[in-house]
C-alpha cells in the first residue's frame, strides 16, 4: 500500500501552470518524499531529462 506523505504535500504544492522544469522538479522531490503513486513513462522521462 501507498503512503501518502501529507505534510510533504501540504508543503510542495504544484504552481498553477507549471513550467516543464517546475513539474520535473516537482516529480524529483515527490518521488524522494512520497510513495502516493508510481510515476507514469511520461513522468519518467520528465525526470530523466532534469535529474542532477
Ligand atoms: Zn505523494
Amino acid at each position: 500500500m501507498n503512503h501518502v506523505n501529507k505534510d510533504w504535500h501540504l508543503e510542495n504544492k504544484m504552481p498553477d501552470k507549471p513550467t516543464r522544469e517546475q513539474r520535473a522538479k516537482w516529480h524529483i522531490e515527490h518521488l524522494k518524499n512520497c510513495t502516493c503513486r508510481v510515476p507514469t513513462p511520461a513522468i519518467q522521462a520528465l525526470i530523466d531529462e532534469y535529474e542532477e
